[in-house]
């Protein structure tokens, strides 16, 4: 993906359609719910905090108990609240973790149409980046963890693997990375581009007879990362990560141009072995979460 590939995609852009429907009066209910929301937060309540029963709240917020149960149902659908029935029951808040967070996001994207180099003109703005302010903070345990996908890489290069673990050991070395961004918002969208290669790979193998190159290019650049991330080259990481992701993009963009927006919706290769990646990305994202011990939220 080249800078000169810019002015084309600016022009070859419609405007965005902007719903309408966005204008229109929001109902009480989702005032109700905003309220809630901003209580929530200026209480600086966390995830398993009770919030107040629903006869203190009708009081408090001036409202119907219908009116109160809605907002509630709207915060629950948004994964803020969980409302457990009976006696000891009532509304707490919810922990919000990666997987629910990432998954909202895709169906949104499953409605789009993408093209490869979308996707990774996102992911050129974003990784070198997130790779380059993790770089102090990698441990030796991440090191461990790098040098440990490169190896299977290399065993996959010579066919001990099945392809789709391969290809999963090169997401891995991705999100262990992105895994130490002390910035959240780089951090979830790495892991976010992440799942998102992840399931295009699992429905649809783009990479297909040319697996062996594209499979050699991701265990040279990864070593030649690991090196500089080693020693902290902070500038040497930025600028190796872009130039390993501008190589996967033409790799990719040249093989298939659009990505089938209904490709994120189902599965339809059934090959044992592409299978094997469903909801894989969203469970690799939260696997490298807990094992560095990040927070998930
Ligand atoms: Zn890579």
């Amino acid at each position: 993906m080249k800078r000169d590939d810019l002015a084309a995609e600016i022009m070859a852009e419609p405007a965005a359609e902007f719903d309408l429907r966005r204008l229109r009066r929001p109902k009480k209910a989702e005032l109700i719910a905003d309220e809630i929301r901003r209580w929530i937060v200026r209480r600086q309540l966390t995830p398993g905090d009770r919030l107040p029963n629903e006869r203190e709240m009708i009081g408090q917020l001036r409202s119907s108990r219908g009116t109160v149960r809605e907002a509630l149902k709207i915060l629950e659908a948004q994964g803020l609240v969980e409302i457990t029935p009976g006696a000891n029951g009532g509304a707490r808040v919810a922990s919000i973790a990666y997987e629910s967070a990432s998954y909202q996001l895709k169906n949104f994207f499953y409605f789009q149409t993408l093209s490869w180099q979308q996707v990774y003109a996102f992911r050129l703005e974003v990784e070198p980046r997130t790779a380059a302010l993790a770089t102090p903070f990698l441990t030796a345990a991440d090191f461990e963890a790098l040098e440990s996908t490169i190896e299977r890489c290399r065993s996959g290069q010579q066919g001990a693997l099945p392809e789709a673990e391969h290809r999963r050991e090169e997401a891995r070395f991705h999100y262990i990375i992105a895994n130490r961004c002390p910035n959240p918002m780089l951090r979830f969208a790495s892991h976010f581009v992440n799942d998102i290669l992840a399931d295009f790979v699992r429905y649809r193998n783009v990479i297909g007879e040319e697996s062996g190159s594209f499979g050699e290019e991701c265990v040279c650049a990864h070593e030649q990362i690991i090196k500089r991330l080693r020693t902290r080259d902070v500038q040497g990481v930025l600028e190796l990560m872009e130039v390993h992701i501008r190589a996967l993009g033409d790799f990719l963009s040249h093989r298939e141009q659009i990505v089938a927006p209904d490709l994120l919706m189902a599965p339809r290769d059934t090959g044992a072995g592409r299978l094997a990646w469903a909801g894989r990305g969203s469970e690799l994202a939260g696997e490298a979460l807990q094992a560095t011990g990040s927070s998930r939220r």
